[in-house]
């Protein structure tokens, strides 16, 4: 195809704006999927990301549009995944791309991700097309809404395309403005294969399917290619582009996007970000700006049911074949016994692939408190990789611990900023930056990624109503005075609830988790302590005081069937207790414990 009737793009939205409703519309009204195979949020292929509204790994589609000059141009659409946890993900995709429509509900004006967002594309020099959707609600206000694009976010927003998606309502006029508006690639047919890894994933039948962008060069089914950064080389078994689902094409040149398989057995295998050639005839120099996503969160996982560990090893390997930075090995804890210790980008991510397990394998798990990795510096001069903090040293050995700290980046509304600061205050952050943008302020902190992996996102969107975006980026290790903290139920240790606290901050972390271990462990037969301790010294306490009555008797004995219910209720809830020593610990008390407000 010509490079002049090639347009690539990307979506980008706050979260219900409508990114995935204009998808559905654009591929519609191109008759790209026939009506009948038509259903509701195309891309939006997994459960969790239809029911959370997230779209967690980039999808593609490419569209065939006759446009108004008589010329039939290929439009492809790149779906970004919307979360912080894959911001690198993100910014790949966008690089893959030459173009953005900036989607922006018209009754509900610019919002944080829409910041977060639109500056990814800013970044990667998009030309952006400013989308105004859902006018057919009476709340909506355009031209509110395009002088807040001009205000906030600087770009002209008076050609700004009016759509209902919902309705179908300017979506051809989308379709020109991709056309006549975005620019259309470069590239160069006769330079050496040049081409980007944007995506990969799993599939029974294929195997690994790599996503790439090409920039230079053609790619050919039979070819030979190498992969710059891993070193490896593969032949080209099939090469496809997608509508969305795959149809076969013997080339693809400078411009075009599609998917290739190889003899490729894990998606580990395949790096997103890594430059594409052929074996013989090579490109110079790969694409600039590769990194490797790693994993920055731990966390132990284990079955409620010991029997299910066999379950929970089959779906842990299905899952990492999957995705690559998810990472696990095994792991036996005196209290939880065999388990996975696994690791995450980030939260999100860790929420996600827990779901999945639970919800896609019905498995009942625990989870341990999530760990960042500790550089831990012992006397002999030896660095140590601290993935649990049940795995530290003994301390006479360690000269000093360093942690993992974050640059960053939140964008707020004026009025919440007090809120912000403080929350990053009590995080132990740093103030690095306070500028402010519109009605907008923009803080810059730096901030221990331990004080952030808790629930910080959680704490930011409720001080803020959801008005804040965030993002992070890795800035480096530092020494602090960190110790471990260890959890005593009725005076034996629970390791699952270990972890690694600022020294100033443990006492009222202790006391924390101990009030709430009082009130999510249910009372038992006999008192039982529960005490936070730093090596032996015990630096919080509770007492869960002893149950007196059978519960049912509060049923007043009449109501036979709703004892009846209440005894149910009891079993259901017991398989999701864990014991430990005399103590039964329900499984929900792991997660909230660790919570802070
Ligand atoms: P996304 O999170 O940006 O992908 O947003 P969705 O496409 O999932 O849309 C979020 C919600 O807004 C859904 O309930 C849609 O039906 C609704 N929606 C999308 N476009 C329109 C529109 O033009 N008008 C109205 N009234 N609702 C819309
Ligand atoms: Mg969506």
């Amino acid at each position: 195809t010509e490079l002049s009737r090639i347009r690539n793009f990307s979506i980008v939205a706050h979260i219900d704006h409508g990114k995935s409703t204009l998808a559905d519309r654009l591929i519609q009204l191109t008759g790209t999927v026939a009506a009948r195979d038509m259903k509701e949020q195309m891309l939006d292929a997994m459960d969790i990301e239809r029911e959370r509204g997230i779209t967690i790994k980039a999808n593609t589609v490419r569209i065939e549009y006759p446009a108004r000059d008589g010329q039939t141009y290929i439009l492809n659409l790149i779906d970004t995944p919307g979360h912080v946890d894959f911001a690198y993900e993100v910014s790949r995709s966008m690089r893959a791309v030459e173009g953005s429509l900036l989607v922006v509900d018209a009754s509900q004006g610019v919002e944080a991700q829409t910041l977060a967002n639109v500056y990814q594309a800013i970044d990667a020099d998009h030309e952006i097309v400013p989308v105004l959707n859902k006018i057919d609600l009476p709340a909506a206000d355009p031209e509110r809404v395009k002088a807040q694009i001009e205000d906030v976010i600087g770009l002209d927003a008076s050609e700004a395309v009016e759509i209902s998606a919902k309705s179908g309502l300017g979506i051809p006029e989308v379709l020109e403005a991709i056309v006549t508006r975005l620019p259309a690639p470069k590239g160069d047919r006769d330079a050496p294969l040049k081409a980007m890894l944007v995506d990969s994933w799993y599939d029974p039948y294929l195997g690994v399917v790599v996503l790439i962008r090409v920039m230079d060069g053609i790619i050919r089914k039979g070819d030979r290619i190498k992969m710059m950064q891993t070193g490896a080389v593969h032949g080209i078994d099939k090469l496809a582009v997608l509508k969305p689902q795959m149809v076969d094409t013997p080339e693809l040149g400078p411009g075009e996007i599609g998917i290739f398989t190889g003899s490729i057995k894990q998606v580990r295998d395949t790096r997103v970000g890594d430059t594409i050639t052929h074996e013989k005839k090579s490109c110079a120099a790969p694409l600039p700006g590769f990194k490797p996503s790693v994993p920055v969160v731990f966390c132990g996982l284990f079955p409620v049911d010991a029997n299910d560990f066999e379950g929970l090893r089959d779906a842990i390997e299905k899952l990492a074949l999957n995705d690559a930075s998810f990472t696990h090995e095994m792991e036996t804890s005196a209290a939880l016994g065999f388990g996975f210790r696994c690791g995450f980008l980030g939260l999100l991510h860790l929420e996600v692939i827990r779901d999945r397990l639970e919800r896609e394998y019905d498995l009942d798990l625990i989870t341990t408190a999530p760990s960042v990795v500790y550089d831990i510096h012992m006397r002999d001069g030896t660095v140590q990789q601290l993935h649990n903090p049940a795995d530290l040293p003994d301390l006479t050995y360690v000269e000093h611990v360093e942690e993992p700290r974050i640059k960053a980046t939140i964008l707020v509304p004026d009025d919440y900023l007090g809120d912000v600061l403080k929350l990053c205050q009590d995080r132990r952050g740093e103030q690095l930056e306070l500028t402010y943008a519109g009605s907008r302020a923009m803080v810059v902190y730096d901030l221990p990624l331990n004080e952030v992996v808790f629930d910080f996102y959680d704490r930011l969107k409720s001080v803020t109503k959801g008005y804040a975006s965030f993002d992070y980026q890795m800035i480096g290790y530092r020494e602090d005075n960190l110790v471990k903290m260890q959890i005593l139920v009725n005076d034996e240790p629970v390791d699952a609830l270990s972890m690694m606290v600022h020294r100033d901050r443990a006492e009222a972390r202790g006391r924390m988790m101990c009030e709430k271990l009082k009130d999510l462990i249910p009372r038992h037969m006999f008192k039982i302590p529960v005490q936070a301790a730093i090596g032996g010294r015990v630096i919080a306490r509770e007492t869960i005081a002893a149950l007196r009555k059978d519960v049912t008797a509060k049923c007043y004995g009449g109501d036979v069937t709703r004892k009846k219910k209440l005894l149910e209720k009891q079993k259901a809830g017991k398989k999701k207790m864990r014991q430990f020593g005399k103590v039964e610990i329900p499984q929900t008390a792991f997660i909230s414990a660790l919570k802070m407000d």
